[in-house]
C-alpha cells in the first residue's frame, strides 16, 4: 500500500517581478511615514495583495476623482505608469507624488515618445501591440499625445497606412505568440505594397521576465500531476502564464486565492505545484499550498 503523503510544491520561479516587488516596497514605505496613501488604480492586480496594502493604509483612487484629492495628500503612480497628463493634473493639485512606474516600462514609454515625434514627422505610424483600455497602453498612448493606434486584433490593421513608415511597440506583459502573430500581418501588409515597404520597425518590447517565466513554468508544470496556477483575475501576464501551463498540463486550475479550491481536482495527485503570476504573491501561493496539504 502507497501511503506516501503527496508532494506539495510552491513553483521556485514564481513571484512578484522586479517592477512589482518595487512599487509595493516603494508604497509600504510611504505607508510607514504618511499612515495613507492614494494609489491610482490597482497597485497590481491582485486582489488579496490589495487588501493586505488597503489594511496598511493604501486607498485605491479612480483617476475619474482626482479632484478628490486635497492639497498635501499623497498620491502613487502604480508600475503601469500614467500618461504626462496626469502628472499635470497632479501638480496643478498641489498632492504630493511618489513615483512607482516600473523602470521598464518607463524606458518603452519613452521610446514610443521618441518614434511617435519621428512618425509625425515623416507621415508614419506607431503602432503598440496591447488594448486600448490597459493602464500601461493608456500611459504609453499618452505619450504620443493620442497619435498613436492600439491594436489587440487583426481587423483594426485595417485603418493604418502601411505606405508609410511604421514603429511597432508591445505592452510589456502581452502574449509572445499573439504579438508575433500581429507583426506577421503587419509584415504582409506593407509587403503587399505595389513597391512594398522597407521602413517597418518591429520592436520587441515583451517584458523579459514575463517571456523568460514561460520555459521555466511549462517544465514545472510538467512536473507535477496537478497545477493551481494563483491569479488576479485582471492580471495580463497571470491569463498568458495560466494559458501557458495549460497547455503543458490540462490538469492546471487557476483561483485568485484560498477557498476555490475543489478537493476533487487534487484528492489523487502524487504531486501537486502551486505557481502563480509576476503580480501573484509568495504568501499567498503559500497559503495555498498549505490549504491543498491540508486537504490531503
Ligand atoms: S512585468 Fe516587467 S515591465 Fe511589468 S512591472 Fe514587472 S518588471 Fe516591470
Amino acid at each position: 500500500m502507497d501511503d506516501v503523503k503527496p508532494k506539495v510544491v510552491v513553483d521556485p520561479s514564481a513571484g512578484f517581478c522586479t517592477g512589482v516587488k518595487r512599487a509595493i516596497a516603494t508604497t509600504e514605505k510611504v505607508l510607514e511615514g504618511d499612515g495613507e496613501v492614494f494609489c491610482l488604480g490597482e497597485l497590481v492586480h491582485n486582489e488579496a495583495e490589495l487588501e493586505r496594502l488597503n489594511h496598511l493604509g493604501m486607498k485605491i483612487l479612480d483617476k475619474n476623482h482626482l479632484s478628490r484629492t486635497t492639497i498635501g495628500s499623497h498620491v502613487l503612480v502604480r508600475a503601469h505608469g500614467e500618461p504626462p497628463e496626469t502628472y499635470k493634473v497632479l501638480e496643478d493639485k498641489s498632492v504630493k507624488i511618489t513615483d512607482a512606474t516600473c523602470p521598464v516600462v518607463l524606458r518603452l514609454q519613452q521610446k514610443v515618445k521618441k518614434a511617435s515625434e519621428e512618425m509625425q514627422a515623416s507621415g508614419g505610424s506607431v503602432i503598440i501591440f496591447g488594448k486600448a483600455s490597459h493602464a500601461e497602453v493608456i500611459g504609453l498612448l499618452g505619450n504620443t499625445k493620442g497619435k498613436a493606434y492600439a491594436i489587440n486584433k487583426k481587423e483594426q490593421l485595417d485603418s493604418i497606412d502601411f505606405s508609410k513608415p511604421i514603429r511597432v511597440f508591445s505592452q510589456t506583459t502581452s502574449d509572445q505568440n499573439e504579438y508575433e502573430d500581429i507583426c506577421n500581418q503587419i509584415r504582409i501588409k506593407s509587403s503587399n505594397l505595389s513597391n512594398g515597404n522597407p521602413d517597418i520597425e518591429i520592436n520587441n518590447t515583451i517584458c523579459g521576465q514575463v517571456s523568460r517565466r514561460g520555459p521555466a513554468l511549462e517544465i514545472f508544470a510538467r512536473s507535477h500531476d496537478v497545477v493551481i496556477f494563483v491569479s488576479g483575475s485582471e492580471s495580463s501576464n497571470g491569463k498568458y502564464l495560466a494559458g501557458l501551463c495549460k497547455s503543458a498540463n490540462p490538469l492546471t486550475y487557476t483561483v485568485t486565492g484560498t477557498g476555490q479550491i475543489n478537493p476533487e481536482w487534487v484528492l489523487n495527485a502524487k504531486s501537486v505545484g502551486v505557481s502563480g503570476a509576476t503580480s501573484t504573491p509568495e504568501w499567498l501561493m503559500l497559503k495555498v499550498a498549505a490549504e491543498i496539504e491540508a486537504m490531503i
